[in-house]
């Protein structure tokens, strides 16, 4: 079967560029799982469901219809047929996913959505646990991190100059709940490659993944 690049890592620390990017050099298909979480989350909160109470999240997990495209140089989403690309993005979903993406029943039916969409592979599939749950038999595995410092001031120069403490707060606060939670936690998975992007430019990470899944 063809090729499956499973990129992991904290938020902000530059692996949807870093997945884009190279599944464009490459030929590849592209799966950004955040956003189905997101999507998932943006559903929720239109729907009135209170993401504080994890039965409720539950209940409502089989409800949207998630819909990912998977071109890295356009990668769209829909829930329920309708485009949810810049809904998805907003600070109300980014303070609510962490708690909606920690219910079972959430992470069972976007795996199911996710495995589908993989296939028989020739995609890069970004996320927390692909490694280590969504498709641990990837050919390549990599785990991206950032210093704190260096992710807060490109997520802030990405939403347009948003204040740079509160930006690294609210990535902390991100990290701590995806590594601490019982569901797939954010883990660097068995055979994965880390690759730390402090002192690279975009390109040159680009650069180091598509050598990596060229050797
Ligand atoms: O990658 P992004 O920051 O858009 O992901 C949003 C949130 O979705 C993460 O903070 C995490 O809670 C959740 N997520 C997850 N598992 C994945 C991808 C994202 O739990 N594979």
């Amino acid at each position: 079967s063809k090729v499956v690049v499973a990129v992991d890592g904290t938020s902000g620390s530059g692996k949807s560029s870093t997945s884009r990017g190279a599944a464009s050099r490459l030929g590849l298909r592209y799966l950004d799982t955040g956003a189905q979480f997101r999507a998932m989350t943006w559903w929720m909160l239109q729907h009135g469901v209170n993401i504080h109470d994890p039965q409720a999240v539950a209940d409502s997990a089989g409800k949207p219809d998630i819909e990912s495209g998977t071109d890295p140089l356009d990668p769209t989403i829909t829930v329920d047929g309708d485009d949810a690309s810049i809904a998805i993005r907003t600070e109300q979903v980014t303070n609510s996913v962490s708690p909606v993406s920690a219910v079972p029943e959430v992470r069972a039916r976007l795996l199911e959505l996710q495995r589908e969409i993989i296939g028989d592979g020739g995609i890069v599939v970004e996320g927390r646990d692909i490694g280590s749950v969504v498709w641990p038999r990837a050919q390549v595995k990599l785990y991206i991190t950032a210093d704190p410092a260096a992710r807060a001031a490109r997520r802030a120069a990405e939403e347009g100059g948003s204040d740079l403490g509160a930006t690294q707060e609210s990535l902390l606060a991100r990290d701590k709940i995806d590594s601490g939670r019982a569901a797939a936690p954010l883990v660097m998975a068995e055979g994965a490659q880390h690759i730390d992007t402090t002192p690279y430019s975009l390109e040159e990470v680009i650069s180091q993944v598509v050598a990596l899944v060229e050797a």
